[in-house]
């Protein structure tokens, strides 16, 4: 049954609480009439057990996170310590106003500069910005400060080169920074081919833009002569970092030849990702481009922490100092586990990947069969030729209590199915996982027609997607 809208649950003169009558007089003076309501706001009129059930409902309503499994590829849904979000809510932090004079803002100015000295070590480059606010807003702020940098050599150039397996989010901000997109094709075996980079490469590029490990999983194990190769064409040589679980404590961006990285704090550093939440989306940089760093950045002398604005800045990509509670939750989560427990993290993070790899290669084709990192991309092409599509075995996955993986991305596989689990899955969950995959690709066989019209056994069935992102119905009408 949908749960209806607490509107709906609504009746008049139902209340929530009860207070004592107000004894303090009205004063005029304080808020003036023109500020007043003529008439109460049409609120809901429900009772404090009602507003808790209504919530509940619909919190197990949709599937997320701290419900069930969720490996969804490239979004790291993992699960994050609750510790952390309360460190987040200590009112020391939560109180501070991004104005407030530096001199009483110490303890949030330190933390800045501590979490970005630790990603700094992390990524393996010498200085940061804390100020985006997502993954995109962290690609686009590089791409800014990429431009003003050649800009600033004489010239800002034209293009932006990205392999064919690039996250959408990379040629979106290339767009918006002004440049136009090479797209390089990947070699057989998931890799850059680097002849064709070598082609795509002249004066007039850049920067390179690629993920590594890549979107299918697998470590550019070329990148060294990567980055030779877009260093000799004066190029910049972009990471993109959203999912550092692979890497963390074991390699470093900058020592393979990176000059710029983004981070995903909402993927990797303990916030939740999706749901609309706030994110971070750091952004670490070669001595190079300190000058071009968005402001502010936050250093020490001798009155303290203070913030600054560098002398070739390109700006404030985003309000105030950026998503400071996503902050103190990635700081707290990096304290806490230390060197050796970010190691284990990525550790498990590929060991959970191969796992899944290795028992699900039986069922589903694996179009690049080595070892892969925090992810794993199989292809549903053995079950399209029986007439079921990777979109009917996603849906049918929620029948089993499961999010279905990311599909349909990369685009450079046919019928992709993207599974990222996580390191902080037990083996349990990936064996309920696997099971639950092996029993598709078997119904994919014997009775396709339960996958055509899956799912069966969630609040609502197969929806209209395509209405639902062209018409969007985002407003509730009081019906009087
Ligand atoms: C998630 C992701 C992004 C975009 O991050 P947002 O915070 O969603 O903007 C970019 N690149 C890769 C590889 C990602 O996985």
């Amino acid at each position: 049954m949908p749960v209806p809208l607490i509107f709906e649950e609504s009746k008049p003169g139902r209340k929530g609480y009860t207070l004592p009558d107000l004894d303090v007089p009205f004063q005029e003076e304080l808020i003036p009439n023109r500020f007043l309501r003529s008439k109460p706001p049409e609120l809901p009129e429900v009772s404090e057990g009602m507003v808790v059930r209504h919530f509940v409902n619909l919190s197990v309503q949709n599937h997320h996170v701290d419900k069930g499994f969720y490996p969804l590829g490239s979004c790291t849904m993992k699960y994050n310590p609750k510790v952390n979000e309360k460190a987040a809510l200590f009112p020391g932090f939560t109180d501070l106003h991004p104005l407030q004079p530096s001199a009483t803002a110490q303890g949030a100015l330190r933390l800045m500069r501590e979490l970005g000295r630790a990603l700094c070590e992390i990524v393996g480059l010498p200085a940061i910005t804390l100020q985006p606010s997502a993954g995109a807003h962290g690609e686009l702020t590089a791409l800014l400060m990429i431009r003003a940098y050649h800009t600033h050599s004489g010239s800002p150039r034209r293009k932006v080169v990205i392999p064919d397996s690039a996250h959408g989010t990379n040629p979106a901000s290339i767009i918006s920074a002004g440049y136009e997109t090479v797209k390089v094709k990947s070699d057989d075996y998931g890799l850059v081919d680097s002849e064709a980079l070598e082609a795509a490469l002249d004066d007039e590029v850049a920067a390179f833009m690629i993920t590594n490990p890549n979107t299918l999983g697998i470590f550019e194990c070329g990148i060294e002569n990567i980055a030779k190769m877009v260093h000799d064409a004066g190029a910049m040589l972009y990471m993109d970092g959203a999912n550092m679980n692979a890497l963390m404590g074991i390699a470093r961006p900058g020592d393979m030849g990176f000059d710029v990285v983004h981070l995903n704090l909402h993927k990797t550093f303990s916030t939740p990702h999706g749901g609309g939440g706030p994110g971070s989306g750091p952004v670490c940089v070669r001595a190079e481009l300190t000058d071009f760093l968005p402001a502010p950045v936050v250093i020490s002398d001798k009155k303290g922490y203070q913030s600054a604005t560098p002398d070739k800045s390109i700006g404030h990509p985003g309000a105030a100092c950026g998503n400071f509670g996503v902050m103190v939750k990635a700081y707290a989560y990096i304290r806490s586990l230390g060197a050796e427990g970010l190691k284990e993290v990525s550790e498990n993070a590929v060991l959970n990947a191969n796992y899944i790899k290795e028992k699900l290669k039986a069922c589903y084709h694996l179009p690049y069969d080595r070892t892969c990192m925090h992810e794993v991309v199989f292809s549903g092409k053995k079950q399209k030729i029986k007439g079921v599509t990777t979109l009917d075995i996603a849906k049918r996955l929620l029948d089993y209590g499961f999010h279905p993986p990311t599909i349909y991305f990369p685009q450079v596989v046919e019928e992709a199915i993207m599974i990222e689990p996580t390191e902080t899955e037990s083996r349990e969950t990936l064996d309920a996982f696997i099971a639950a995959m092996a029993e598709i690709a078997r119904e994919a066989g014997e009775s396709p027609d339960l996958l055509h019209t899956a799912p069966h056994h969630t609040p609502v069935r197969r929806l209209d997607e395509v209405s639902a992102a062209r018409k969007p119905v985002l407003r509730w009408e009081m019906k009087c």
